[in-house]
This record gives C-alpha cells, sequence and structure tokens, in this order.
C-alpha cells in the first residue's frame, strides 16, 4: 500500500512539475530560482565535478548530439515491447477486436515516418544562394524583427521571421525552436512534419493509455474481482474497494501499470503541448516570436523581473491572415508558397 501511495504521489509530482516548468518558462522568476539553485549546490560540489557537469550539460543542450533520439527510440521501445509482450496477447484472450489492438502499431509506423522527415529535413537553412529570396517572403515588422540587420556569425542578412540557432549554428528562416528531440531546429520546412510527428505521437500515448485501462477494467469485470473480499491488518473481511483493487492490479500486473502510468503522464503533457503549437500554428506565430511577444507584452507584470530594453514598444503579430491562410502556410508545400509570393510581388 505504501509503494503505491509513493507511486501515485510520483506521478502527480511529475505532473505538476511538468506545468508549472511550463508556466514559470514565460517568467524569469524560473531562471532566477535555477541561479540561486546553482549557487547553493556550488558550495557543496567540488568544482573538478561542478566542470564535469558543465560540459555535459553545454553537450546535452548546446551542442547537435542524438542523445536524446535515442532516448526517444529507447522509451518507445520498451513502452511498444510491453504491449506486445504481454498487453496484445492478453487482450486476444480477452477476444478484444484485432483493428483496435493493430491501431497503435499504426500510429507507430506513421510517427517514425514524420519522425525521421522531421530529423532529416533541411529548416530552411539561410545561405548566400537563397538570402535573397527568404528577405522578401515576410513583411519586416521593425519592432522584433528591423529591416537591414546581419547575423553576426553567419554575414548574413537577417530575413523577418528568422533566427540564429546557437546549437546548429546557422539561420534558420521562419525559426520556432531547436528541438533536441529530433536532433533539428524547427524552421519553414520542417514545422509540417513536425507537427504530424507531435500529433501522431499524442495519439498513440492516448490510445495505449486507453488500451491498457480498457484491458485492465475488462479484467476486473471478466473475473468479477469487485465481488470478492480480502482480510485486512486486523484479520478482519472486508468487502473489495477500489484502492486494493489497484494494488492488487498493481502487484499482479506490475509492467502494465507502470507503464499505464507513464503513459497517462505522457498523454497530459503531450496534449498540453499539442494544443500550444496548433494554436501557433492557427495565429501564424512561431515559439521564438511568441516568447518575445510575450516577454514585451508582460513588461508591466510583477512577475517578470527585468523589463527588455531592445523592444520598446509593444509587439503586434503582423503575420496573421485568418486560419485557413496560416494552416495553409504551414502545410502547403514550401515552394509553392514562395512561388505564390513571387507572383505578388
Ligand atoms: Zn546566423
Ligand atoms: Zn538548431
Amino acid at each position: 500500500m505504501d509503494f503505491l501511495v509513493l507511486f501515485l504521489f510520483y506521478l502527480a509530482l511529475l505532473l505538476i512539475g511538468g506545468v508549472v516548468i511550463c508556466i514559470c518558462s514565460k517568467t524569469h522568476r524560473l531562471k532566477g530560482l535555477v541561479r540561486r539553485g546553482a549557487q547553493i549546490f556550488s558550495y557543496i560540489i567540488p568544482e573538478c565535478l561542478q566542470r564535469a557537469m558543465r560540459r555535459f550539460l553545454h553537450y546535452l543542450f548546446h551542442s547537435r548530439n542524438y542523445t536524446f533520439v535515442i532516448l526517444h527510440l529507447v522509451l518507445q521501445g520498451m513502452v511498444y515491447g510491453e504491449y506486445t509482450w504481454e498487453i496484445f496477447g492478453y487482450c486476444q484472450e480477452l477476444e478484444f477486436s484485432l483493428y483496435y489492438l493493430l491501431l497503435p502499431y499504426l500510429l507507430l509506423i506513421v510517427n517514425l515516418f514524420f519522425f525521421t522527415v522531421t530529423c532529416i529535413t533541411n529548416p530552411a537553412i539561410i545561405t548566400k544562394a537563397n538570402e535573397l529570396l527568404f528577405l522578401q517572403v515576410y513583411e519586416f515588422d521593425e519592432v522584433m524583427f528591423p529591416k537591414n540587420m546581419k547575423c553576426s556569425t553567419c554575414d548574413l542578412r537577417k530575413p523577418a521571421r528568422s533566427k540564429h540557432c546557437g546549437v546548429c549554428n546557422w539561420c534558420v528562416h521562419r525559426f520556432d525552436h531547436h528541438c533536441v528531440w529530433v536532433n533539428n531546429c524547427i524552421g519553414a520546412w520542417n514545422i509540417r512534419y513536425f507537427l504530424i510527428y507531435l500529433l501522431t505521437l499524442t495519439a498513440s500515448a492516448v490510445t495505449m493509455a486507453i488500451v491498457c485501462t480498457t484491458f485492465l477494467v475488462h479484467l476486473v469485470l471478466v473475473s468479477d474481482l469487485y465481488e470478492e473480499a480480502y482480510i485486512d491488518d486486523l484479520g478482519h473481511f472486508q468487502a473489495m474497494d477500489t484502492v486494493f483493487l489497484v494494488e492488487y492490479l498493481f502487484l499482479s500486473f506490475p509492467r502494465i501499470v507502470f507503464m499505464l502510468g507513464f503513459v497517462m503522464v505522457l498523454s497530459f503533457l503531450l496534449c498540453g503541448y499539442l494544443c500550444f503549437a496548433l494554436y501557433l500554428a492557427a495565429t501564424n506565430q512561431t515559439t521564438n516570436e511568441w516568447y518575445r511577444g510575450n516577454w514585451t507584452r508582460c513588461q508591466h507584470c510583477p512577475l517578470v523581473a527585468r523589463v527588455p530594453s531592445a523592444m520598446p514598444q509593444a509587439y503586434q503579430n503582423i503575420h496573421s491572415h485568418g486560419l485557413w491562410s496560416n494552416l495553409r502556410e504551414i502545410f502547403l508545400p514550401a515552394f509553392l508558397h514562395y512561388e505564390r509570393k513571387k507572383k505578388e510581388w
């Protein structure tokens, strides 16, 4: 019983932690807290260990590497391995529909395809050859993206909505963010693949959670477990209750219940992130623009400790031209979009 409470506490903590990080990442509070935490640790941890940790964190988050790509595939492999090894067989015994059981595999194939495409597609890297073309695609708003700016690293003129990626060391047109899970920037040419990848990953986690829950509920109903009785610590007979039932299932199918907890937390986090990504797509904003725009809009907010001086005026999104137009801009093949823009000039 203690273990079950600890497990539920761990799941709740994981979920709350994820949500708090998402909310606090908009403010400088989190950065301040991290800095203060690092200061405290610097008194406790030896200097050589601190240097090694800094090098490791720099390698992990500030250089291109396949650590998170491998972790992604290992986690996906473990979840699908458990599904194939135990759940699929049990569900077949309980006469679940085969189409229902094969759905997670179909989602996996589509997801892995778009995962690979997102990893290997050029995100729209700005070079000397395409610099002029990109300069004419979007209007300069003179607040977030002023005209005639140059990237000091690449020595190229900066088109509106572009940004230099510090991890990959190149400028990307319509830069969204650098994603460690695909080890690539997300920009104008791979955002559509990234969104489909995110959608199928969320659908896959939700489907897996539904199949696991259905299996456990079905098992309880078929075996009439809720009608059984158990002997408590004082030796008295007690009617089966929900807590004891969950504990019983946890002890009988530990891997399945643990996996269910994992995919449920993952489903909540992915659903939240998918909603945010779809909101950005529908309003024609990039993560970079949303973050920097909110920063200026919130300059009077007490949660923000520092007032930015680079953008004195409030940022207005000038690129949104209605829902369908915004979605078409993302999902229409890139060359068609630029050809259409060319005709308008
Ligand atoms: Zn650059
Ligand atoms: Zn990058």
